[in-house]
């Protein structure tokens, strides 16, 4: 193996330095009060030479678990042992986190939704960035730089599983091709290294229509080319112990896919996975049929055939609703529950995934 001494580098105020975690800061937004917004860096840099990760998380200020994921995971030992790098972003948030809400105050879009397209949407006579394009662009021109993978920590809903997701991989025209079904390969194959359950975006048009091309993952996926995934790790607004326990060991996991940790992906202990034997794909149709209470069947992780009823509805009063019954779209499983049980007639009640007979890779829609 190669001894080669990483290159010297730095991200914003943080020097990496073989061997050692280093500490920093990153300058992304002038705010109108004086100062700036400046997002924490911390390198993880081993002594051989290696892949870089970028380990990211809390873009939705109240997704808190990948902070100690983080905080915990970047040890002085783990530098020691490490070949290449990791880069970490605890918070792609900080206005959020303060305020303990999804979206950072200074922006009414999901900051989530407005990384880099291929196809790109700005007119020449379009508006200036926002505050959070902004911290975007910034963010964006540093894993350009240098990036081999991605991994950006998420939180779902109170009663739900972690589970990794994984975007969809568009290529434009034919002579691209090859090009993306390599990529998909490594993307499923460091998915399925970092343990936890998989779960593929929704098919190409509406991955597109739902802007999660723009995500984070999928701005670094079908912009950058390198593999990204998403990992939920259980509830928003707390902390899941196990979930802790779940991500820090998927990255390690990822660490050693990546050659950067010695041995192989061990089986993830600490929550359950769920391997139906086929691809699945988020899926957000159970929803509530008429205004009510819902009653929930299932628990998460458990099963469900095509048809079968995963919930119902009763009145304050407890008595059933008719016409209630929400039932699975397709074969799949219950990643798990929104929050809360009273729903007006339409709104989501429930995170699935389903049996996804597309392909990963596919043309831009209408291309
Ligand atoms: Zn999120």
């Amino acid at each position: 193996m190669t001894t080669t001494p990483p290159a010297a580098f730095g991200v914003g105020s943080a020097t990496a330095r073989p061997g050692e975690i280093t500490y920093g800061d990153l300058p992304v937004l002038d705010l109108p009060s004086g100062g700036q917004e400046r997002l924490p860096v911390i390198i993880a840099q081993g002594r051989a030479d290696g892949p870089t990760l970028w380990l990211t998380a809390n873009i939705h200020g109240a997704e808190l678990t990948g902070l100690p994921v983080i905080h915990r995971l970047l040890t002085a030992d783990l530098a020691a042992q490490l070949r290449g790098t990791i880069i970490a972003l605890p918070s792609l948030n900080p206005a959020g986190l303060r305020t303990a809400d999804r979206l950072p105050y200074y922006s009414h879009t999901d900051p989530n939704r407005l990384w880099p397209t291929r196809h790109p949407e700005r007119a020449a006579d379009a508006p200036p960035p926002s505050p959070y394009e902004q911290i975007v662009e910034r963010v964006f021109a540093q894993f350009a730089r240098r990036a081999d993978f991605v991994i950006d920590l998420h939180n779902a809903a109170i009663r739900t599983l972690p589970f990794t997701i994984v975007d969809r991989v568009l290529y434009r025209g034919e002579g691209d091709r090859a090009r993306a079904v390599a990529l998909g390969e490594r993307l499923s194959g460091l998915a399925s290294a970092f343990g936890l359950s998989v779960v593929r975006e929704a098919v190409a048009e509406r991955y597109v229509t739902q802007v999660l091309h723009r995500s984070v993952t999928g701005s670094i996926v079908n912009v950058l080319g390198v593999p990204a995934i998403t990992v939920e790790l259980g509830m928003t607004g707390a902390v899941d112990p196990g979930a802790v326990e779940a991500g820090i060991a998927g990255v390690h996991n990822a660490l050693r896919w990546a050659g950067m940790l010695p041995g192989d992906p061990a089986p993830i202990t600490a929550c359950p996975i769920v391997d139906p034997g086929y691809a699945t794909k988020r899926d957000d149709t159970a929803r509530a049929r008429v205004a009510g209470i819902v009653t929930q069947e299932l628990q998460p992780g458990a099963p469900f055939s095509a048809g079968q009823t995963l919930a119902t509805s009763v009145d304050l009063w407890g008595r059933p609703l008719p016409d209630s019954a929400i039932v699975a779209p397709a074969d799949g499983w219950l990643i798990g529950w929104s929050n809360g049980l009273a729903k007006y007639a339409g709104q989501v009640v429930a995170a699935l995934a389903v049996r996804d007979d597309a392909p990963l890779v596919a043309a831009y829609p209408g291309e």
